[in-house]
């Protein structure tokens, strides 16, 4: 496919390709040949990203309201709490759409024309989605062109990181957990290394339109919420930060036991809500 938009160079399309032959773009390190199959890719995805939702967004930060919201399939995190949890580990199940040229050009003349400001592309995570991405933004006239927020969970490699920087304009990244335990309980991950990568997707976002989200957990707010309002206030005040307080037990936290995790199954208690309203309040101040 030919690159028109000068944002994606047939080169820098040439090295995302080439990325998917023992991929790592994120800290997962697969090693995976995605050109030839998704076996042994932990993100269940070969060269092909997969679409399971697409809206006009009105609810998002006002600085990116409205987006066109594009839901990528497949991820790099397993949280217990994952509301989009059947298109993580089933990226290809109905009604995923196969995003290509074909799928996406004219949804987004729709989407422009209804008044759509940028683009988001979420998941899941998009992240392991990034070639294909690449391949459809490459086929963006300039002057079609939405400004590119890519929502994720800072999961990204080095490589990962230098091939979305020409074409992304927000980085929205959800800081998770607070702790490695915490981060090793509720997505499956080596905590040492989530808070290293994602500490890393920070550093290099916080010059290039950086924003930040956390989801307050039950049972989580002096172990991860806290900690983590207190250091983004202390390492990244001038980056602005979205705290959500409306937790609802969903994907596995709604549908499994969780003996090893029963707070996820629960509301925010009202003392929870209590506190996490004042942390809000101090951290902005602290702004
Ligand atoms: S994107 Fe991450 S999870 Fe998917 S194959 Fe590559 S390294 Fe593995």
């Amino acid at each position: 496919m030919a690159s028109v938009s000068s944002r994606v160079s047939p080169a820098h399309l040439s090295d995302a390709r080439a990325s998917l032959r023992a991929c790592r773009l994120c800290p997962r390190a697969c090693g995976t040949d995605r050109t030839i199959s998704k076996n042994g890719a932990f993100c269940r995805l070969d060269v092909r990203a997969t679409v399971y939702r697409e809206l006009l967004s009105l609810g998002e930060e006002p600085a990116i309201s409205p987006t066109w919201l594009v839901d990528l399939g497949g991820c790099s995190l397993r949280c217990l709490f994952c509301s989009e949890w059947q298109h993580v580990v089933q990226p290809e199940a109905a009604p995923a759409q196969v995003l290509d040229q074909t799928w996406f050009l004219p949804r987004l003349q729709q989407r422009r024309r209804q008044g759509a400001r940028t683009l988001s592309f979420v998941g899941g995570d998009p992240t392991p989605s990034l070639v294909a991405v690449l391949e459809v933004l490459a086929t963006v006239p300039d002057a079609d062109w939405l400004p590119v927020v890519w929502n994720c969970n800072g999961w990204l490699s080095d490589t990962a990181r230098a091939l979305l920087a020409p074409v992304v304009d927000t980085w929205l990244v959800d800081v998770k957990f607070g702790n490695p335990q915490c981060a090793q309980r509720l997505a499956g991950v080596d905590g040492a290394l989530d808070a290293l990568e994602v500490t890393r997707t920070l550093e290099f976002a916080r010059s290039r339109g950086l924003r930040l989200r956390h989801l307050a957990l039950p049972g989580h707010l002096d172990c991860c919420t806290r900690p983590v309002l207190e250091r983004l206030a202390r390492d990244y005040p001038e980056v602005p930060l979205n705290v959500m307080p409306h937790y609802l037990p969903l994907g596995p936290a709604r549908t499994h036991r969780l003996p090893h995790a029963p707070e996820l199954q629960r509301l925010l208690s009202a003392a929870e809500q209590v506190s996490l309203v004042s942390w809000q309040a101090q951290w902005t101040h602290a702004k």
